[in-house]
Order: structure tokens, then sequence, then C-alpha cells
């Protein structure tokens, strides 16, 4: 079963994509990002969702990589592609984190160069 992907899940990609882009992605798989299917959820209960035809066994390479604070942890927000797609969007951290507000998702190094109290 798949879902289109929702327009928060899409808000929290492209921030993430944004702030913290660190391999290379096709730029058709960027602009396309509103068009991506759901093909899984974590079943821990976390916002951890997969958009590959693998669902959650996808294993690719590090798109994005970003952090937020959650619950008072900093906790990683993290895009998986495979192949220049985009299969992957994991919230990553202790519990089970929620989709992260779009805006508050920031830059990895922040979080080693000011970590908040
Ligand atoms: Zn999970």
């Amino acid at each position: 079963m798949t879902r289109p992907i929702p327009k928060d899940e899409v808000a929290v990609l492209q921030r993430t994509l944004r702030v913290g882009l660190v391999s290379a992605l096709s730029p058709a798989a960027i602009e396309t990002v509103g068009q991506l299917r759901v093909t899984a959820t974590c079943k821990c209960g976390c916002a951890t969702v997969w958009f590959g035809p693998d669902g959650d066994a996808a294993s690719g390479i590090k798109a994005a990589e970003a952090c937020v604070t959650w619950n008072g942890e900093t906790i990683d927000v993290i895009v998986w592609a495979i192949e220049g797609q985009i299969v992957g969007l994991e919230v990553a951290g202790p519990g089970e984190p929620a989709l992260p507000e779009p805006a508050s998702v920031r830059r990895f190094e922040e979080y080693f160069q000011a970590p908040s109290v």
C-alpha cells in the first residue's frame, strides 16, 4: 500500500535538502519531491518514511543530513538516496520522534558549534 507524500513531509524533505545536502542528487529528484509516494513507514512509530520500491528495506547513501531539537534532544533528520533518487526520510533519535517543524530543521554543524543547554 502506498500513499502520496503529504505536504508536511515535502516541506521537511525540501528544508533538509536545502540546509544539509551532502551528496549529489539529480536536479529532477529535488524538483519532484512533491511527487514521491510513501511505500513504507517505520514500524517503531516515529515519523520516518520510505519512498523507494524496496520500502523500509532500502539501503542507500545519505543525500542530506540535518538536525532538529525534539523533546529537548537533538535528533537527526536524514534523507537517503539510491542512484540519485530519494528513497527515505529518516527522523532518528531516542523515543519515537514526530515529524519536525520544517523551519526548525537546521544545519548539522550548528549542533556542534552551539550545543543547546
Ligand atoms: Zn522508527
